[in-house]
């Protein structure tokens, strides 16, 4: 047995200590308790000092992560500052226009990098370059990792979808749980957004979505107006495929196309009204 000794021990289930203790068997955590108890307790168990100004805690959980995105910052150096959300997408996919793989993969990297050492230790990582997958076979990091998907043309939404179930097989990479992200209700057709809905629930696939994140998405899925239909749409060349005007809010939206199953994580969620919130509930979605 090894007590592990922190100067300041955070257990989160119960107040914090100073001169803590964790009684450890390999990788099972035995007990926790001030440290002079413990050692009074386990006086055999090897003693592993973390020193004066050492603060053990549990890892921490980002549910919501583009890890790819890491350097997104140094690659929209040279672009002008949006100056909306519409201008911010924008931004986004001219830079994801611009980088290569190789990039995407050092960026990537770096992000695990940075999470391991600020003490994150579980993330809900969006990935949109599917290859870079493999990246986490070798990484300590754990949690989900969801294979990002969007569009609007048929033929190539149904390709994509079979691509990522590929890569969903066997339901994990290294110590990541695997699962699908559609990116928006804006992004994805109105078939499209059913059909990954409910292949994942079928499959059991854990799924994140980006939904009420802004009031032009608001005005997408109530009424097919706004930013999204005359700025986004056109930029991206899919100003002749609008959808049908639903008249409804994001949340609803969601559920009339299939989405918010029971544990689904919805990015954001902060475009909701009051009645949306017991429904949600209900279904068991987790807001991050
Ligand atoms: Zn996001």
């Amino acid at each position: 047995m090894k007590l592990i000794r922190a100067a300041r021990l955070v257990p989160v289930l119960s107040p914090a200590l100073n001169d803590g203790g964790l009684l450890m068997e390999g990788d099972r955590l035995l007990d926790v308790g001030p440290f002079s108890c413990l050692l009074k307790a386990h006086p055999g168990a090897e003693v592993e000092d973390q020193g004066p100004n050492s603060i053990v805690l549990p890892p921490l959980v980002n549910a919501h992560t583009h890890l790819e995105l890491t350097h997104f910052p140094q690659w929209s150096a040279g672009l002008p500052e949006p100056d909306s959300f519409v201008g911010w997408i924008k931004t986004v996919i001219e830079v994801k226009r611009q980088i290569n793989p190789g990039q995407l993969e050092a960026s990537l990297k770096e992000g695990i990098r940075q999470s391991l050492e600020l003490g994150t230790g579980f993330v809900g990582d969006i990935l949109s370059h599917h290859p870079l997958g493999q990246i986490y076979h070798d990484e300590p990091l754990k949690g989900r990792l969801f294979f990002e998907t969007l569009g609007i043309d048929p033929e190539r939404t149904r390709q994509s979808l079979d691509h990522i179930a590929g890569y969903l097989n066997p339901g994990h990479i290294g110590p990541m749980q695997t699962g699908v992200s559609p990116h928006s209700p804006y992004t994805l057709s109105q078939a499209y957004l059913k059909q990954v809905n409910h292949t994942a629930h079928s499959a059991g696939w854990p799924v994140s979505i980006h939904l009420g994140e802004s009031i032009e998405e608001v005005l997408f899925t109530r009424l097919v107006e706004g930013p999204m239909v005359e700025d986004l749409y056109p930029y991206v060349g899919w100003e002749n495929s609008l959808p049908e005007a639903t008249g409804f809010r994001p949340w609803p939206y969601l559920v009339k196309f299939d989405g918010g199953g029971k544990g689904d994580l919805l990015a954001h969620g902060v475009q909701v009204e009051p009645e949306d919130v017991p429904a949600m509930a209900d279904a068991g979605v987790d807001v991050p």
